[in-house]
């Protein structure tokens, strides 16, 4: 193989591929392979440039190193910006001074070490003074969705990450980390401007945020880091959107649509963040800003439709732990927060957190010039601990009823108009001059950031925004009509007879729906599955009768499960008027199984029947680590019954006491269970079992003849709700606080339990 002939090809492309400019000694390589990159690498002096062939690079681990001047950068580039495709097993470390990449294309595959981009060689070779641009990464994620991962890793000193795209991380780990655990990547002046922070799905675990600075251990250490103008679209990992965990970072001028979770500072003082605009759009769990620490300040912020709440709040001010470890909460000292505008936000929220370890509040601490609007007119604070220590002053709030925080604030009703920067303002009022929001704020566009050649993913419905394809009765005229398929189709079923002899697999999103009323549509299925849902696929079902009669005669089938190893796509599920019977041919027959490592965004049973099933309705138990890592984020229940169910309806597990997810919610309502939980072989020997679901709603059902409903709570002041239901030959509710001494907290009332005898 290392024959001269090997050696010949590449020196021949490398003097082909030398240009040398007239000014300067300055060379550009055109290079086709990763052989003739490894030519020019070692050797590259300031000005010049290498630039990668347009095409797919696949598996290219990329080393670039050099020692540039201010003047003279040393540049890696694409031919063509978004033409070069770094695919499979690339990544792409830096190391030396003033180097500048740009056009890149990370896609379709996933790093093989613990980074795509990372600002170092190793720990000791790192990055300054150089700059990353125009470059993106789209779902390149490992297909384990639990293999810790983080895509960005900044070190070094003086560094910028900017119009950069990140979409579609579904790991864990953070989507992008500037690191402080050297000296030599500390106060380190970094900037990270005009980037894409593209769609992250819910994790449903920790690890989900889309920005660290720092972490507990070096947050007394200055970062010096500039967030600045970038865009936030739809970040949803985890609570904390952005983490700031180290001193004297600026978040400016940044746009926030609809993400849930808060821009944090978790760790480190001096932090400022300005002029930053969030849209919440009423999303769930939408939140803004969340204060800890010395010497912060919020000003001059736009906070609009934001419905999260506890810490996850439009603005949340923390109590601290006296004398704190490190890896705790700092008490809030010498803050402020000025001319914030917080605009039909549901919550604000006050010596949050207060407990018998969080005793600190906020002392020397100032509030004044904000603005806080709601259309409904009612008090958006709470306050949990001694506010004493926060002096308010020239706040306004439009006419709240029965508000609380008397001084400091004027409340009469006022107007808001839109400005034509898009952003409310009370209508002319002179008196609430020089309160809120300045005027001038210019939210940057999402068109603004990222790159213009590579798009920006819009909203669109998971269901129905397809075709309509029309399918007749018989032997698996459904399997035949999937292949045609596209994502959103509509396979309308003609009333009559289905039977369907194999597995369908889903790796798209797609409704069966009933024709029209004319008769009954009713499917049996032959396999120990009737649907798998695998990576992409999302399932409708309206109007259909399943009937597990003709499945194989042997234990543990169900009429829907996941693929059997972890998914990197979140799915949805939807039930809507459907009947299921007959899930009885063995024992353990499930209506839907997961497995460990997959997540669904929201489950939902709708106006159905189910009757005479030997396992549970929805098993959703299988992350039993107890890391905190769930299966299902939405699951709801209404106006359906269930007869004669040997498992459980719902077997909802969520352990550990990890606190930074918003899920799992659950709601059963308006619904009637026979016979529900009663099987030997149903381990939880309840009817449900809830284990640290987050929000449970459960109301005006009517359960019979069944198991006990067992809520079990775990962490995060779990907010259960249980009342309306009529409980007959069923014994009690029984709920548990697991990790604590306090009472349950659960709202109960108007519950009824009955015997007939
Ligand atoms: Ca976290």
């Amino acid at each position: 193989m290392k024959s001269n002939h090997m050696n010949a090809i590449p020196l021949l492309v490398l003097i082909l591929a030398l240009v040398v400019t007239s000014e300067s000694n300055a060379a550009t390589y055109r290079v086709k392979d990763q052989v003739a990159y490894q030519k020019v690498a070692s050797k590259l002096k300031p000005g010049d440039t290498v630039e990668l062939k347009n095409g797919v690079w696949n598996d290219f681990e990329i080393l670039f190193e050099g020692v540039g001047t201010a003047e003279e950068p040393i540049e890696l580039r694409a031919q063509t910006k978004g033409k070069v495709i770094l695919s499979g097993n690339s990544n792409l470390r830096l190391a030396g001074e003033h180097l500048v990449v740009s056009g890149l294309v990370f896609k379709n595959g996933f790093t093989p070490t613990s980074s795509v981009i990372a600002f170092r060689k190793n720990k000791t070779e790192l990055a300054n003074n150089s700059r990353i641009t125009q470059t993106v990464i789209h779902e390149y994620n490992n297909p384990e969705r639990f293999e810790n991962e983080n895509w960005v890793m900044m070190y070094g000193r003086n560094n910028r990450f900017d119009h950069n795209h990140l979409e579609g991380k579904s790991t864990k780990g953070v989507t992008m980390a500037v690191r402080l655990n050297t000296e030599a990547s500390q106060n380190n002046h970094h900037r990270i401007d005009h980037n894409y922070f593209g769609p992250r799905q819910i994790l449903g675990s920790n690890g989900g945020e889309t920005l660290r600075i720092g972490t507990s251990h070096y947050s007394l250490t200055d970062s010096f880091t500039v967030v600045e103008n970038n865009y936030f679209d739809r970040c949803d990992g985890e609570l904390e959107i952005i983490s700031s965990k180290s001193g004297k970072n600026k978040f400016i001028g940044n746009v926030f649509f609809e993400s849930r979770g808060t821009l944090t500072m978790r760790h480190g003082n001096d932090t400022l963040i300005e002029r930053n605009v969030f849209f919440g759009n009423g999303v769930d769990h939408t939140g803004g800003i969340r204060v800890i620490n010395k010497r912060q300040t919020i000003r001059n912020n736009y906070m609009e439709g934001l419905a999260g709440y506890r810490f996850g709040g439009a603005l949340v001010v923390m109590n601290g732990v006296p004398n704190s470890p490190i890896n705790r909460y700092h008490q809030v000292e010498d803050s402020l927060v000025e001319n914030n505008s917080l605009i039909n936000s549901d919550h604000i929220q006050l010596a949050a957190g207060s407990d018998f370890e969080r005793s600190a509040v906020p002392i020397r601490s100032t509030f004044e010039k904000n603005l806080i609007y709601r259309d409904v007119k009612q008090d958006p604070f709470t306050v949990y601990d001694d506010v004493s220590g926060i002096s308010f002053k020239d706040n306004a709030i439009n006419g709240a009823a029965s508000f609380q925080l008397e001084d400091g604030f004027t409340n009469q009703s006022f107007d808001m108009q839109r400005a034509e920067n898009g952003l409310l303002y009370p209508v002319a009022e002179s008196s609430l001059d020089g309160v809120g929001a300045n005027k001038d704020i210019q939210p940057i566009a999402k068109e603004a950031v990222g790159v213009a050649w590579y798009p920006k993913p819009a909203a669109r419905a998971t269901f129905d925004h397809g075709e309509k394809i029309q399918v007749e009765p018989g032997l698996d005229t459904i399997a035949d009509a999937l292949k045609e398929a596209s994502d959103g189709d509509v396979l309308a079923l003609t009333a009559g007879r289905y039977t369907v002899s194999r597995m369908l697999g889903l790796t798209k999103s797609v409704t069966l729906a009933a024709t029209s009323d004319e008769g009954e549509v009713e499917l049996f299925f032959e396999r120990g599955a009737l649907f798998e849902i695998q990576q992409g696929g999302n399932l409708k079902l309206k109007g259909i009768k399943i009937s597990g009669a003709e499945a194989p005669d042997s234990a543990g089938n169900s009429v829907i499960r996941t693929q059997r190893r972890s998914m990197l796509e979140n799915y949805e599920l939807i039930i809507e008027n459907c009947e299921v019977v007959d899930l009885d041919i063995n024992h353990s027959f499930n209506f839907l199984t997961v497995a460990k490592g997959t997540f669904a965004d929201r489950i939902e049973i709708l106006n159905s029947k189910f009757s005479n099933v030997t396992g549970a309705i929805l098993s959703l138990d299988k992350e039993s680590d107890d890391y905190g890592i769930y299966n299902a984020e939405y699951v709801t229940i209404r106006s359906s019954q269930f007869d004669k169910v040997a498992g459980d309806l719902v077997d909802f597990y969520r352990g550990g006491t990890d606190e930074s997810t918003f899920g799992p919610h659950f709601e059963l309502s308006d619904s009637i269970l026979t016979d529900v939980g009663g099987g030997k072989r149903n381990k939880s020997k309840s009817s449900m079992l809830l284990h640290g679901v987050q929000v449970t709603e459960v109301a005006g059902n009517k359960i019979s003849d069944s198991l006990p409903v067992k809520v079990l709570h775990t962490v995060g002041e779990p907010v259960t709700k249980i009342k309306n239901n009529e409980f007959i030959d069923t014994p009690k509710l029984e709920i548990s606080e697991l990790y604590s001494d306090k009472r349950d907290t659960a709202h109960l009332s108007n519950n009824v339990y009955r015997t007939t005898e």
